[in-house]
């Protein structure tokens, strides 16, 4: 064990079973105090998704809890401009005096507030309520925003709900092709691998899309590298060919679907010829994709960020979506179409109500229902409750003009959102700045007031994975003095800030807050309760109250039961959706009409390449706590600029080379990568780092239409080989 600066203190000496911090996969792990005050993880065999296998984020997780970087004291902004230790009541008390001067003098919406998709169920559903009753503001999101937004927009419109997969993980082996589109698993989530694994064994194929040739890719079948930014021209030249080859099929598209014949006459538009001049994939290759889908019984394709982060990406998404309607691929046994979600909890973040537009139960703002719904379980007038915010990035822009004071919860734009220099210098201007975080993160440090918060293995929460199973997160170690918990820090500001009831503390008494909150919308937990979760190793939402309660699993009030009568009926939960019907008023799913489109920013004489951003295996994210973890900088130093030998030639720069990449935002420099595997016209940055190697300078902030995410995957640059002297010139 490292960096063990801190006393942990043990609630229990034994295993306590419970989940990683990090990504969706939420592996299970066994947590024990040790006697040397560090915290051992050790296998939990019985939770089904990794089997007892890590990563090594995950099986070093426990270093950040006892990291001597942890923050122990809040920190206030002194008069001479430093972060100094001060006392919880002084920092509270600055951060409620400045949200009531801020509302006082500009109205409710120049306050924001900014989430993220690692906080629990628990906080995520605290947050929304808070910025909703307390402050009043609309002017909340998240950065889960950056992360699935595409898909989850582009499932609605399709099948009327988006929860990421629609079937279990276990699922995957028995299927007969699979198309990873923009996904690298074997990096990003690494004991999720086994599934594709085994889907060979069995005699399936995997097909991977991805313009570089990962460690994903190399176990492929089939490996598609189209140019990025175009492979929803690629998922429309399938569809030509699935049309021009008879593989449609009728019956199920007559059955169970809608919008067909403007969804076909936009793929008939994409010759395969005319896809291999956009794409750079072969009209060979193309069909062999096709035969590939098309031959077995069944097939899947998943998503990510890939195809996800583009200014287009719920299009693209859409276009995938379409393939598998046409090939009867969805709603159906071993088929459909799924979303590997990336943040620990970017599931259950988006379904409970810190994105702008929703509330808790993934109800809709705008809708004058949910609104009365959710307003009676807070006691409050519906009409008091503000309308849809601004999105992520456009909340983030609009710091320091219409919005001048922010409370931000677990999330590190500095180094995360897309025109990374701008996004610093908006919150440089905000009047007020308060975060809450583990450590001093490159946005924290920015703040007026800092608090320092709980971890993962000291509080208790749920967390919905990539699979939409509802986890419980289980305290394992208490925190170190000082040190409170997000639940806590948001009952004493409403406290401070009039609303004295409300806000619990914890965890499951929000959890059953939320359960009624959700009654009877798309994401309903009504039927979900922590003993549940922790008899059953997680339910899949949605789990609607028993309508015959036995008052153990209905909820009073909400299902119609008087929690007293009735025999026990425990719902199931719904680890397999639409397979009767997709979630539409009318039971079909919808084809959605789309044509290739360019990306907002193509390659020009001034910036003639393309830059394509993404994650490396020992690296999580912002890097806000793997950066603290010295096995995994050991794995994972910084930033490097990956490019083809070719590229690297013409620039005369060898391995390891400094090379600056440059776009309209800016400047970033980082050693070169050179590698075959990937295009010659584009190059990878990964993100996880500040400083001069920040890939998010040069990102494009271009907004999808929909779902408002950002271009994080394609933007254009020129690439320069530079001295190790010259200096970066990030700008805004
Ligand atoms: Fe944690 Fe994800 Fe690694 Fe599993 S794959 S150990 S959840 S980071």
């Amino acid at each position: 064990m490292q960096n063990t600066g801190m006393q942990i203190t043990a609630t229990r000496h034994t295993a306590t079973p419970t989940h990683c911090p990090y990504c969706a996969l939420q592996c299970g792990m066994n947590l024990t105090p040790a006697a040397d005050g560090t915290v051992e993880v050790s296998e939990r065999a019985d939770f089904p998704v990794n089997r007892g296998a890590l990563c090594g984020k995950g099986r070093t997780a426990p270093a950040v809890l006892s990291s001597r970087v942890r923050l122990t004291s809040p920190l206030v902004r002194s008069g001479d401009g430093t972060l100094v230790p001060a006392s919880w009541e002084e920092a509270l008390g600055r951060i409620a005096g400045n949200l009531a001067r801020t509302r006082a003098e500009h109205g409710a919406d120049a306050l924001g507030v900014f989430g993220g998709g690692g906080l629990t169920n628990e906080k995520a559903y605290t947050l929304g309520k808070f910025a909703r009753v307390v402050l009043g503001t609309s002017q909340i999101d998240y950065n889960g925003r950056f992360c699935m937004s595409s898909a989850a927009a582009a499932g609605v419109k399709a099948f009327g709900l988006d929860r990421g997969l629609p079937f279990p993980l276990e699922d995957i082996p028995k299927t007969g092709c699979v198309i990873l589109v923009g996904s690298n698993p074997a990096e990003t989530m690494p004991p999720s691998l086994r599934y594709f694994t085994e889907l060979r064994e069995n005699g399936g194929t995997l097909i991977v899309v991805d313009p570089r040739r990962t460690k994903t890719a190399e176990q492929a079948d089939l490996h598609l590298a189209p140019r990025p930014g175009t492979d929803l021209a690629l998922a429309l030249g399938m569809l030509h060919l699935v049309v021009a080859e008879g593989r449609v099929d009728e019956r199920y598209v007559e059955e169970r679907t809608a919008g067909w014949e403007d969804a076909r006459a936009a793929a008939m538009g994409h010759w395969p010829e005319y896809v291999e001049r956009i794409t750079g994939v072969s009209v060979p290759e193309l069909r062999e994709a096709v035969r590939l889908f098309c031959e077995p019984e069944a097939a899947m394709v998943l998503t990510a960020r890939g195809p996800e982060q583009q200014a287009k990406g719920t299009d693209t998404v859409g276009a995938w979506i379409n393939l598998c309607l046409a090939t009867g691929r969805a709603g159906r046994p071993l088929s459909g179409y799924g979303c590997l979600t990336g943040q620990g909890n970017g599931q259950g973040g988006r379904e409970h109500g810190q994105k702008a537009d929703q509330l808790p139960g993934y109800r809709k703002l705008t809708d004058p229902a949910a609104r009365r719904h959710v307003a009676e379980v807070w006691g409050v007038d519906p009409d008091s409750l503000p309308g849809p915010g601004r999105s992520a990035y456009e909340l983030l822009d609009a710091l320091g003009t219409d919005i001048r004071s922010l409370l931000l919860m677990g999330s590190n734009p500095v180094v995360s959102a897309p025109r990374a220099a701008h996004v610093e210098e908006r919150l440089r201007s905000l009047d007020f700045l308060a975060v809450c975080d583990v450590v001093l993160s490159e946005t924290a440090a920015l703040a007026d007031v800092v608090l320092p918060v709980t971890q993962w293995a000291e509080e208790t929460g749920t967390t919905t994975s990539l699979e939409g199973r509802v986890l419980l997160r289980r305290r394992a170690i208490s925190p170190p003095d000082g040190i409170r918990s997000d639940l806590e820090v948001l009952h004493e500001l409403a406290d401070r800030l009039g609303v004295e009831k409300g806000f619990p503390t914890e965890p499951e008494e929000v959890f059953e807050e939320l359960r009624r909150a959700s009654a009877g919308g798309p994401a309903d937990y009504s039927g979900i309760d922590y003993r549940r979760l922790a008899e059953e190793n997680g339910v899949f939402w949605p789990c609607p109250a028993s309508d015959g309660a036995d008052g153990t699993d209905g909820i009073d009030g909400i299902d119609g039961t008087d929690g007293t009568t009735g025999a026990a009926v425990r719902h199931p939960g719904t680890p397999r959706l639409f397979l009767d019907r997709f979630a539409t008023d009318d039971g079909r799913a919808r084809f959605v009409p789309v044509s290739h489109r360019p990306s907002a920013e193509e390659p020009d004489d001034e910036y003639p390449v393309l830059l394509t951003t993404g994650r490396v295996v020992a690296q999580y994210q912002s890097g806000a706590q793997t950066r603290r973890v010295d096995e995994l900088n050991a794995a994972a130093p910084g930033p490097f600029v990956e490019l083809h030998p070719r590229l690297a030639a013409r620039l005369g720069a060898a391995d390891g080379d400094p090379l600056a990449v440059v776009s309209r935002r800016g400047r970033a420099v980082a050693p070169a990568r050179v590698t075959t595997g990937i295009r010659p016209d584009t190059v990878f940055m990964p993100f996880h780092w500040a400083g001069e190697g920040r890939a998010n300078t040069l990102t494009n902030p271009a907004l999808d239409p929909t779902s408002r995410m950002p271009e994080f995957k394609v933007c254009a640059v020129r690439v320069e080989a530079v001295t190790k002297a010259a200096a970066p010139a990030d700008t805004p």
